[in-house]
Formats: structure tokens, C-alpha cells, sequence
């Protein structure tokens, strides 16, 4: 596909070949959202490329655990009304009801199509697709428990993954596999062109022109020091797209999985409570009965990381140092173990030592998911803000998965809503590609320079001879969003955050790389994450300094209340890297519904 070679010039002179690739879609991300998405365009007839960093299947998609979320009512009574319901009152009211809507909805198809392209769901006696509670999934408006989370076993991530990567490859789609995406090619007109990026493996440089480029790069859980993510998890669209002038949303809202492995960091699904898991304090006491007296352990994940740090700091953790809390499955019948949780077994022995059927788990909460990230409509089409108009179409440029903030998790995303989240938004986008975009239409020259952002950046940081090795500041930047962003936050700790987070963003100008070659350069590929990273860890801080409430996973010991009358609406957050600046605005709440098949669920207290 190549359509010739030129020489760019660089920042300190050095020319870079560069290859040029013409698709009708690119897609950045071969996760669970940028495979669906790639399904999809190739089935509506446009030339599509994927470009990813990682092969399709070590996406952190594969490292999924508990389950995808739809109300196939195989176990227990269920309807998408009670999905959205739970999915609205999760979100504490940040999501946007008529995103949520189409979402719920579209739900069980989504799951029906993973079943027949080949996804081992587990089963229940008759056949059908097993199901097993989660957090914060009720029936009857939170009347009952729903058994709503569609499972293989606990790696239905890996089995899905693995089906959509081989689903995309019945089709015609192109995959560049190991190119590291560096930047978006804007025109003048504020319209997305494509992206630049370095092939890995021989440091060639590819600039792909497309109609549509679809950001499916994931979260950035890695900006903190322990997360469940996997390293690549560095959330690279997102810093793409504040390079590109544009904003971030609602990206203070970072959730804390209640599980991690204590130490590690490594997950242990929520489907370990699903499955009838408990946690327990130095007292050995059942805590979450006085948190949630009526779901309990099946609270959503903010409380249940809030009670727990809560439990810690009255002197009840467990161990040693009385810092974590366990997690009980010994009760449970070995099989089951065996059945449904082989792989959380498996990790409790590598990294805790513990034999789940003996003694507990000890667990810590551990950030685990990005509510925030790039505003999107539900077509995936990325939107920002521009007068007084708060949802302007940017043209050519799309968002999906974890990367993006449709928003339908709002302040707090429920347990195995992200799964589903992946495939609903991934076939969306795939549609609206197929409505309004001409397959083969030739498309306008590239503007003029339209490498130079990406290649002097690529230059920069690899020649970067400053005094701090990248590993320093990301350290750095990793301790202080542990310390100061946490589950609680304080005006205190954040204004010492916000203080400290900046002076490492300074600081990044002092970053030395000491590998200058071109060829499977970690340090170059490392150092341009941590770029990344530091970008995003800012917006995060300020966004939380700014918002003076508590609402789903942001958590204000001095703004205890959630406040709907000043507060119920998202945050955008742009960032000036040159001038290491943040602006904030907002955009409205979608306060209506797609269809009047359901009415606005209106704020209330969320109590379970
Ligand atoms: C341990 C764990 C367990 C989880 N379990 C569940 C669960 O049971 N249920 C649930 O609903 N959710 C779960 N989640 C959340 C969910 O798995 C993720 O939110 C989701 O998989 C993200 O998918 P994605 O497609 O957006 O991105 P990812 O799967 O993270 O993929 C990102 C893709 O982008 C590519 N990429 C990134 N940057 C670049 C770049 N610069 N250049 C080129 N390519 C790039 C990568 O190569 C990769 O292919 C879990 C998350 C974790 C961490």
C-alpha cells in the first residue's frame, strides 16, 4: 500500500524516510473496540488498516477477567431497562442517558454475535450462556440481584479477544503490527487526516491518510505507581488528541478496583464476589454489611474501595502493617473454583502464595479503569467544545473503548460494562464509517508538514540529553498520582498533588534518553509513553483540584456531597504542552433518553 518515499526534514535536521499509506479507515488499536471497529468497516466494503503496538491479542483486552454485561435474562428475570437503570445510578449521574440507553440496549445482540463468531462462553445446564452477579447489577430498579455478566469463566477478555482477532481476519483488513502511533495529522480546517508512526522493528516512518481514524488506544492506568493495566496502558490516543488542541472529559474519575492483589497489583476479579466472595477486616468482620447493608459485597467498586480504605484507616486492615483487607473464597466449594476462577486461582498462588481454598487473599484497592478520556457522540464521532456549542463534530476523528468518554460510565463505570462497552461502540462506529464515508473516494493532498509535529517530537525525545533518566520522572509522576489522587482526596493533598504533578511535567524537559538508534529503541518507545502519561496525570490532578464535590469515584473529604446543582456536568480538560498549561470547561449532562421507550431516570441519592 505504499505510495512512495519522501525525506522529512526533523527538528535538529535529520531526515527521516518516511513511507505513505492511503486507507478509506485507520484504526489505532487492536483492543477489544479497535477489532470490532475494524469488523466493521472491512464489512462495509472501505479499505481499513489497523495499527497497533503490541500483537492484536496482548492487547490489555486479553487480560479481562470477570465478564461482559448484557440482560440476556438467562439466570435470573432481567431487561435492558434494568441495565440502564443500574448503569445510570453507577455512574452517580454523570453518564449521558441517551448514550446509556443505546447501550443497554444494543447489549444482548452484541453478546449473541460474539456467541456465534466462536466465544467459549461458559454455559449452564440447558446450554445457555452462563451469567453471574457483579457489582451493582440489580433487577426490578434495585430491588433484586441481577445475574446479568455474561462469562468464560474468568477470562473472557483472553476468549474474546482471541474470537474478534479472528473475526477481523476473515475480512480484507490490514494490519501494521508493532507501529507505535506518535501522532494525529491535522489540516487546517481542524480536520483529522491520519496519523504518523514508527515502525519499531527498522525505524521507518509511515504516515497513513484516511477519511476516518478511529483512536482505540485504551487507558492510561499506568500513570499511577500500582495499577492491574498492563504497561502499555499509557492511554497514547488520549495524549494524541490534547496535542491536537483538543479537549479530554470528565478525566478526574479514575476507578479503584477494590481487588488487586496486595503488593502486585494484579487483579482478582470481581467475579470472585460474584461467585460468592467476601471480604473481611482484622476482626475478621463481614465490613461491607454496614457499608451496603443490602447488596453488600456486591456494592459497586467506589464504595467498596472507599469502605475498605475506610476499615484500614480505623486500624482493621489485616497483616503486618494492618494495610490491606482479605478476600474469602475458602469457603467455596473447590470445583466451582476450579470451574469458574481457574485463572484468579492460579494468580493468587503466583503472586500472593495463597491457596484459594485454605486462606484468603489479601487485596488491596488498585486503579484499574479511566472513566475519562476523549468525548465522543455514540457513533464514536469525537466532540469538542467550541463557543457556546458544546458538541461539535470533529471531523475525520473517532473514539472507542477505554480511550474514549462516550459518556455512558459518567463518575463510576459497573463491573463488565467496559466489555460490553467495547463491542456496542465498536460495531457503532463501524456503522457510522459505513453511512459517511465513500469507500476508495480520493482524498485531498496532505497539508503541507504534515509529519513535523510527530517527527519533531520522535527527534526531540530521542536525542533528549538532559539530566533525568525517563524511569526517574516516571517514578516521579507514578508516586505522586498514588499518593495524592487517590481514593480519598482532600483540598489538601490535592493543591500538594496539583503543585508536585506540574513540577514533574516542568521537570520532563530534563528527560535523557541514552539509546539513539532506530530499531527496538524501549527507551525512545518508553519515553515517549511517559510523555504521554504526564500530559494526561495533570489533566486528572487538575480536573479533581477543580471539581469541589464527591461524586462516584472522586471522593472529597472536604466536598463530602454530591452537589447536582453545580457539579452535574463534565469536565473538559485542554492542555497547552508547550506552555505546560490546563484550561477547564464543561459540557452539559445528557439529561434525555434516545427513545421514549424509557423516561429520564431522575437524580437521587445512591444509596444500595
Ligand atoms: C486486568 C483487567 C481485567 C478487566 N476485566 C474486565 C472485565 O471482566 N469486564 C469488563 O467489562 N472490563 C474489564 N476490564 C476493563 C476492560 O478490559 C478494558 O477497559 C478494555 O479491555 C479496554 O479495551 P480497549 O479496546 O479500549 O483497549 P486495549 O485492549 O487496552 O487495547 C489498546 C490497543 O491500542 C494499541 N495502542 C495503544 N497505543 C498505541 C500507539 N501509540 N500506537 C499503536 N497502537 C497503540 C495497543 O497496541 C492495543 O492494541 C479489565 C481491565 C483489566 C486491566
Amino acid at each position: 500500500m505504499a505510495d512512495g518515499s519522501i525525506n522529512a526534514p526533523a527538528a535538529n535536521g535529520q531526515a527521516y524516510p518516511v513511507t505513505d499509506h492511503t486507507y478509506d479507515v485507520i484504526v489505532v488499536g487492536a483492543g477489544g473496540a479497535g477489532l470490532r471497529a475494524v469488523v466493521g468497516c472491512s464489512q462495509a466494503g472501505l479499505r481499513t488498516a489497523c495499527i497497533t503496538k503490541v500483537f492484536p491479542t496482548r492487547s490489555h483486552t486479553v487480560a479481562a477477567q470477570g465478564g461482559i454485561a448484557a440482560s440476556l435474562g438467562n439466570m435470573s428475570e432481567d431487561d435492558w431497562r434494568f441495565h440502564m437503570y443500574d448503569t445510570v445510578k453507577g455512574s452517580d449521574w454523570l453518564g449521558d442517558q441517551d448514550a446509556i440507553e443505546y447501550l443497554v440496549r444494543s447489549a444482548p445482540a452484541a453478546v449473541y454475535e460474539l456467541e456465534h463468531w466462536g466465544v467459549p462462553f461458559s454455559r449452564t445446564e440447558d446450554g445457555r450462556i452462563y451469567q453471574r452477579p457483579f457489582g451493582g447489577m440489580t433487577t426490578n430498579y434495585g430491588k433484586g440481584i441481577a445475574l446479568r455478566t455474561c462469562a468464560a469463566a474468568d477470562r473472557t477478555g483472553h476468549a474474546m479477544l482471541h474470537t474478534l482477532y479472528g473475526a477481523a481476519l476473515k475480512h480484507t483488513a490490514e494490519f501494521f503490527i508493532e507501529y507505535f502511533a506518535i501522532d494525529l495529522i491535522m489540516d487546517e480546517d481542524g480536520r483529522c487526516r491520519g496519523v504518523v508512526a514508527l515502525k519499531m522493528d527498522d525505524g521507518t516512518i509511515h504516515r497513513f491518510r484516511a477519511q476516518r481514524t478511529i483512536l482505540a488506544t485504551g487507558g492510561y492506568g499506568r500513570a499511577y505507581f500500582s495499577a492491574t493495566s498492563a504497561h502499555t496502558c499509557t492511554g497514547d490516543g488520549n495524549a494524541m488528541v490534547l496535542r491536537a488542541g483538543l479537549p479530554l472529559q470528565d478525566m478526574e474519575f479514575v476507578q479503584f478496583h477494590p481487588t488487586g492483589i496486595y503488593g502486585a497489583g494484579c487483579l482478582i476479579t470481581e467475579g470472585a464476589r460474584g461467585e460468592g466472595g467476601y471480604l473481611t477486616n482484622s476482626e475478621g468482620e463481614r465490613f461491607m454489611e454496614r457499608y451496603a447493608p443490602s447488596v453488600k459485597d456486591l456494592a459497586p467498586r467506589d464504595m467498596v474501595s472507599r469502605a475498605m480504605t475506610m476499615e484500614i484507616r480505623e486500624g482493621r486492615g489485616v497483616g503486618k502493617n494492618k494495610d490491606h483487607i482479605f478476600l474469602h473464597l475458602d469457603h467455596l466449594d473447590p470445583k466451582i473454583l476450579h470451574e469458574r476462577l481457574p485463572g484468579i486461582s492460579e494468580s493468587a498462588r503466583i503472586f500472593a502464595g495463597v491457596d484459594v481454598t485454605k486462606e484468603p487473599i489479601p487485596v488491596l484497592p488498585t486503579v484499574h479503569y479511566n472513566m475519562g478520556g476523549i468525548p465522543t457522540n455514540y457513533h464514536g464521532e469525537v466532540l469538542t467544545k467550541k463557543g457556546n456549542d458544546p458538541d461539535v463534530v470533529v471531523p475525520g476523528l473517532m473514539a472507542l473503548g477505554e480511550a474514549a468518554c462516550v459518556s455512558v460510565h459518567g463518575a463510576n463505570r459497573l463491573g463488565s460494562n467496559s466489555l460490553i462497552d467495547l463491542v456496542v461502540f465498536g460495531r457503532a462506529a463501524g456503522l457510522r464509517c459505513a453511512e459517511t464515508v465513500t469507500a476508495g473516494e480520493k482524498q485531498p493532498e496532505l497539508p503541507k508538514g504534515s509529519a513535523d509535529l510527530a517527527l519533531a517530537r520522535l527527534d526531540r525525545l530521542r536525542h533528549a540529553q538532559g539530566g533525568t533518566p525517563t524511569a526517574e520522572l516516571r517514578l516521579a509522576m507514578q508516586r505522586v498520582m498514588q499518593e495524592d489522587c487517590a481514593v480519598y482526596r482532600t483540598g489538601e493533598t490535592l493543591e500538594q498533588g496539583q503543585k508536585r504533578i506540574h513540577a514533574v511535567w516542568k521537570g520532563s524537559d530534563d528527560v535523557r534518553v541514552t539509546d539513539r538508534s532506530l530499531i527496538w529503541n524501549t527507551d525512545l518507545i518508553e519515553t515517549m509513553e511517559f510523555d504521554n502519561l504526564i500530559a494526561q496525570a495533570v489533566v486528572t490532578m487538575d480536573g479533581a483540584v477543580n471539581r469541589t464535590e464527591s461524586r462516584g469515584a472522586h471522593a472529597r473529604e472536604d466536598f463530602p456531597q454530591r452537589d447536582d446543582k453545580e457539579w452535574m456536568k463534565h469536565t473538559l480538560a485542554w492542555a497547552d504542552v508547550k506552555a505546560k498549561a490546563v484550561t477547564i470547561d464543561y459540557r452539559p449532562v445528557h439529561t434525555y433518553t434516545m427513545s421514549n421507550d424509557v423516561q429520564y431516570i431522575e437524580p437521587k441519592a445512591r444509596v444500595y
